[in-house]
């Protein structure tokens, strides 16, 4: 399969691990958008969240617990971050593998652009 983040789980691209567990690896993004910008994504192939299914909800739901870790570990939990996942083209999404973005370390805008 084409995707990028299956080979960056793979390790056939590299990438700047920040947390990896059985079903969830977390690394930096390539093009940062914030001081913390860290990607957290199922090793699980979905490619937009319209396909996230019932036997997904404890695998989604644990993409978020490991925002909350990675977040509160980089101090930046009490300033506050915010957790995006794009949904196809409107929203920006150009990697066909969900993710979320873990952005923090300045003030964000609202509503986003
Ligand atoms: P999207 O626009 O789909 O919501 O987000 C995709 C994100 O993946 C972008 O922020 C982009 O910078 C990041 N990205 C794309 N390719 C790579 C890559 O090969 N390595 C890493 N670390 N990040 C990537
Ligand atoms: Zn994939």
């Amino acid at each position: 399969m084409d995707c990028m983040f299956c080979k960056i789980i793979q390790n056939k691209i590299p990438s700047k691990k920040v947390y990896e567990d059985d079903g969830i690896l977390a690394f930096e993004d390539v093009n940062p958008q914030a001081p913390v910008h860290i990607l957290i994504i199922p090793k699980k192939h979905i490619p937009t969240s319209l396909e996230i299914e019932e036997e997904d909800n404890e695998l989604i739901g644990r993409m978020f617990q490991v925002a909350n870790r990675i977040a509160t570990d980089r101090e930046v939990a009490e300033r506050g971050f915010r957790i995006v996942m794009n949904c196809n083209s409107e929203a920006g999404q150009t990697v066909f593998h969900v993710h979320l973005h873990l952005l923090a370390g300045r003030a964000m805008h609202w509503p986003p652009g």
